[in-house]
């Protein structure tokens, strides 16, 4: 087993059973649902924006495999004081490493420990468990706050 698989593993299971940032927000800004009917994956992002356009709060509950959860766990920790730019940013790098795009060391240094995730494109079922978390977080960011957003799909 090589060490990335190590800490993928480790990761997944950290966060699948402790999820950081889990359960509604006492005060609701920008929500919005991802499905993944493929894996019967579904979650539910919220997110708040501060003046500065950056990111105080985001949260999320749900259920699905291990996968989806953990990952939408370390979402949360990655974005959250990140401004809506670079929030998006972190969605796009991501987004090319879990489907096999190729990704630069910079952007790799910016995805931090998610790089672990890059083993998932081998696995095409597993990208939208992967991705789903990241894909509702982008369409909370994009909904109006304090208004339910419509659901989206990975598909
Ligand atoms: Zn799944």
């Amino acid at each position: 087993m090589s060490d990335t698989t190590e800490l993928y593993q480790s990761l997944i299971l950290d966060h699948s059973r402790s999820p950081r940032n889990h359960g509604a927000p006492a005060v609701v800004d920008r929500v919005a649902d991802g499905r993944n009917p493929m894996c019967g994956d579904q979650l539910r992002v919220w997110v708040a924006l501060d003046g500065d356009d950056r990111v105080s709060e985001v949260r999320f509950a749900g259920k699905g495999c291990a996968i989806s959860q953990a990952s939408a766990s370390l979402m949360t920790v990655a974005v959250k004081g990140k401004t809506r730019d670079e929030a998006e940013a972190m969605f796009a790098r991501f987004h090319d490493l879990v489907t096999g795009k190729p990704v630069g060391d910079g952007a790799k240094d910016a995805l931090g420990k998610l790089v672990v995730f890059g083993g998932v494109s081998r696995f095409p079922a597993r990208v939208k468990c992967a991705s789903l978390g990241w894909h509702a977080m982008r369409a909370a960011l994009n909904a109006k706050p304090a208004a339910a957003a419509p659901a989206v799909s990975t598909e």
